[in-house]
């Protein structure tokens, strides 16, 4: 049995996990990340298939670290958001020229930014890759916290970073209070070519059974994110391709042209996950295991990617004033940095996909008149697109595009 020491353990090499992982070891603290799949599984495929909106804030963010310019070629800029309901008036559109023309987010595949957060997770020094092991145990005192792991070696740390994802492990073992709301609805996800281009817009029309997106990608391709009752969603994927893709061009007016799918889709079932305290002795929750929220306006990941931009900031006013970086003060500054960003988005997103997955005519009616309301007026849109693109409220040192210095 071999014992290591580390400053912080993340365990989960999902895009958060390694994003954290690359954020702390600009430091100078010395990360272990745990992930129960193999590496060069993930690096090869990892199976999934959507794409994700990452904000103007978020891009700044991985700028800052480093990996932008990596990903780049790779990101289509969003330019406009139309919104809209079938057979209402209602109808919002967003435009990156009300937004000082930056584009209001990049649309980047999460293969993509998966393998090149490995990569250069892989290149730091201070970074220790252990893939291919999931924990068996957990157990945290007062000045460390130790992790088994399932070839019973044994890992410990000033902290424990828990980016396990929605059904987090670690969470369960901690027994943190979460609460947890299946929507009965699933996403099925996949890629299309389309005969006319997407110009930049991304579409959204809301429909009684959930939301479908077109969300436009590099090369003339666009990722479907069709979201349906469950039962529907299961008989939607038993048709066969052309009647499957002309379903899901119907519902955008045929906007695109002719659709022809690339690969294969994929299934995701939705549901609502929100842990009410986010810190425990030593531990951290962040990502999708402190809050899965609904996609309807792709937000998981950077609500996420705010978390660890939070997080390194205390870390490193930790490091500066010479706190232990798992220390109670530390982890209680981090969450109150947390409270409103995370239940306002859970809030936000949860009531958006009731109001909209909902077949009732005076709601309809409301509807319109709310979507109508929000494109005339012209303030208030602009509020609500520099949320969306991640500006609002104070921002900490990696949204703002400095790396936070132990020292400063
Ligand atoms: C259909 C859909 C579309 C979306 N679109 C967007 C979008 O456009 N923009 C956006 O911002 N967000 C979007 N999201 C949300 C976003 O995908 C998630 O918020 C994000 O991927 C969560 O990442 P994570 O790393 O926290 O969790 P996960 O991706 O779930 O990663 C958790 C990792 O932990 C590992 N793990 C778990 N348990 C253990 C264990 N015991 N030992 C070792 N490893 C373990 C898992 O193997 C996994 O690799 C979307 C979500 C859905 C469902």
């Amino acid at each position: 049995m071999v014992h290591t020491q580390f400053d912080c353990i993340i365990l989960g090499g999902g895009l958060i996990g390694l994003t954290a992982a690359l954020a702390l070891s600009k430091l100078d603290l010395n990360i272990a990340i745990v992930e129960r799949n193999p590496l060069e599984k993930l690096r090869k495929s990892s199976g999934d298939q959507r794409t994700s909106a990452i904000s103007a804030s978020g891009k700044v963010m991985l700028d800052t670290l480093g990996i932008w310019d990596l990903l780049k070629s790779n990101a289509e800029p969003i330019l406009d958001i139309r919104v809209s309901e079938k057979n209402t008036k209602g109808f919002v559109h967003y435009s990156h020229v009300d937004a000082d023309n930056e584009p209001m987010g990049y649309i980047i595949e999460n293969e993509i930014i998966k393998k090149t957060l490995i990569d250069s997770n892989k290149a730091s020094p201070n970074v220790s890759l252990i893939f291919g092991q999931s924990v068996n145990g957990f157990s945290s005192g007062d000045s460390a916290i130790q992790l088994e792991l399932s070839d019973s070696n044994l890992l410990n740390g000033s902290l424990l970073i828990a980016a396990d994802g929605a059904n987090s492990p670690i969470r369960t073992l901690t027994g943190l209070k979460t609460t947890k709301i299946d929507y009965k609805q699933t996403s099925i996800v996949f890629t299309v070519n389309h005969t006319l281009p997407h110009n930049g817009v991304a579409h959204e029309r809301f429909l009684p059974g959930g939301p479908i997106a077109f969300l436009p990608m590099t090369d003339q391709r666009s990722s479907v994110v069709w979201t349906e009752k469950t039962s529907i969603a299961k008989e939607l994927t038993n048709l066969d391709t052309e009647d499957f893709l002309r379903g899901a061009s119907i519902r955008i007016d045929d906007c695109l042209g002719k659709l022809s799918i690339i690969g294969s889709w994929a299934t995701y079932p939705l549901s609502l996950t929100y842990a009410e305290n986010i810190i425990e002795d030593r531990l951290v929750l962040v990502g999708d295991a402190a809050h899965r929220i609904h996609p309807i306006a792709g937000q998981g990941l950077n609500l996420g990617l705010r978390d660890i931009a939070h997080l390194v900031d205390k870390l490193a006013q930790a490091q500066h004033t010479g706190l232990d970086v798992g220390s109670y003060e530390v982890l209680r500054r981090f969450q109150s940095s947390r409270l409103v960003d995370n239940t306002s988005l859970v809030a936000a997103t949860d009531g958006l996909n009731r109001l909209f997955s909902n077949d009732s005519r005076v709601i309809k009616l409301l509807r319109g008149v709310g979507l109508s309301g929000v494109n005339m007026v012209g303030p208030l849109k602009r509020v609500f697109m520099r949320a969306a693109m991640g500006h609002l409220g104070q921002l900490p040192s990696l949204l703002e595009g400095t790396l936070p210095h132990p020292t400063s």
